[in-house]
């Protein structure tokens, strides 16, 4: 039996920028990652839009993806030989009647001059041709835009490594174990057992069974969502950027973004969900397409070349969930990531391994991440 003093469970990105922050804090030779795949980062973390967007109603939350874009804009020397932000430029478009939402949030960020700029009619016409909906305002984010998935994820291994963290593939934890009421490692599905003082739960939509099942308390909810890639279309410009539209209501959000030559898509469906059932929704590719056809005519009957799904974990208050569980010593979350685990992802793992090494967190991120909040507990 291996005995580690922080062991994680999970080597999608919350697990991988744990590692990587705490290497980069001389720790990495206490850290072992336990991954149930072949392959790092093969869920959610492949699965997702790429897309760096950092604006959303919390500014607190706004804040975590204005740092951790940061960093990613700017990584350490030897982080990544290529850059991890495509700036294609990011505009979001408020339908009518939400036009003051979206501006309260615009008005909360605290951001250099140009990092924002709202567009008229003619404005959005410009930066996106392709583009028809409604529009009661548009805002322009010319820094934002597509992030380099894989990029990342190899930056944040190879630090790791480099620092130490022993990184174990194809090792699925089948339980975890319990002494004293303490949780003091994991048991795998090969029988073989790894012993932790402290086990971290990155496990994204599978975090929440584990942790249930040894009495912890803290809740997520497992949600799917689609994305399509259309064929390639001769109008489609690859310069075009992103657009996120806020319609009328909730079910009419969709986004969009060149890719391949023809345009990604989704129809911002949240559909619950059993991690070990992920299935495509038929009707969620029929909701893309009607979609298509109302924002995106110039695609006219290209169909989608690709379609799949993929898990985002989210929780009642859409904060992530970072800390020590409250009622299991022992047990640590990194989870609940939600739709944004990418762009939060260096600020998530930077909060994640100072709470861990007991150094000082900003009480604000604290207590919005707690898995002590009512939020998250059942
Ligand atoms: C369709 C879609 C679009 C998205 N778009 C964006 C976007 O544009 N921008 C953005 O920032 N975010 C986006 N997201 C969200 C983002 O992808 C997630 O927040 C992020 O990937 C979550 O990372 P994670 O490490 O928590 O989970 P995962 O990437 O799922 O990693 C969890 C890991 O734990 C492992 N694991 C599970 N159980 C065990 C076990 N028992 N033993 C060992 N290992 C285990 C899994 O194999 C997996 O590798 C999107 C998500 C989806 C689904």
């Amino acid at each position: 039996m291996q005995n580690t003093p922080i062991l994680i469970v999970g080597g999608g990105i919350a697990g991988l920028t744990t590692a990587w922050h705490l290497a980069k804090s001389g720790c990495g030779a206490s850290v072992t990652l336990l991954e149930a795949e072949n392959q790092l980062g093969s869920h959610s973390t492949a699965l997702n839009a790429a897309i760096l967007r950092t604006l959303g109603p919390d500014p607190l939350f706004t804040r975590i993806g204005l740092q951790s874009a940061e960093f990613l804009r700017n990584p350490p020397p030897g982080f990544s030989e290529v850059p991890l932000i495509d700036a294609l430029g990011l505009v979001l478009v408020a339908a009518p009647g939400r036009q003051e939402e979206i501006r309260a949030w615009v008005a909360a960020l605290q951001v250099p001059e140009g990092h924002v700029e709202e567009l008229d009619r003619d404005g959005l016409r410009a930066a996106m041709p392709g583009f028809e909906a409604e529009v009661g305002a548009a805002w322009s984010f010319p820094r934002e835009g597509r992030l380099d998935i894989a990029a990342i994820v190899a930056g944040f291994t190879r630090g790791a490594r480099e620092g130490g963290v022993e990184i174990r593939r194809g090792a699925r934890v089948a339980s975890l174990l319990e002494e004293a009421g303490r949780v003091v490692g994991v048991r795998l599905t090969d029988g073989n057992s790894v012993r932790g003082e402290t086990t971290v739960l990155a496990a994204g939509g599978w975090a929440q069974a584990l942790g249930r099942s040894v009495g912890s308390r803290v809740r997520l909810r497992p949600t799917l969502r689609h994305l399509g890639v259309t064929a390639p279309v001769a109008s489609v410009e690859r310069s075009w950027p992103v657009v996120w539209y806020f319609g009328a209501s909730n079910e009419e959000e969709f986004y969009c973004r060149p890719e391949g030559g023809g345009m990604m898509v989704s129809a911002c469906e949240v559909v619950d969900t059993d991690p070990d059932r992920l299935e495509i929704v038929d009707e969620c590719r029929t909701e893309i397409a009607r979609k298509c056809g109302v924002h995106l005519p110039l695609l006219e009957e290209s169909g989608l070349a690709h379609f799949w799904c993929g898990m985002r974990t989210l929780t009642e208050d859409g904060h992530f969930v970072v800390g020590a569980d409250p009622d299991r010593p022992g047990l640590f979350w990194v989870a609940g990531l939600g739709g944004s685990g990418m762009v939060a992802s260096a600020e998530v793992g930077r909060i994640a391994s100072a709470l861990l090494l007991g150094e000082d967190v900003e009480p604000e991120l604290v207590k919005a991440m707690s898995p002590k909040r009512s939020a998250v507990r059942a």
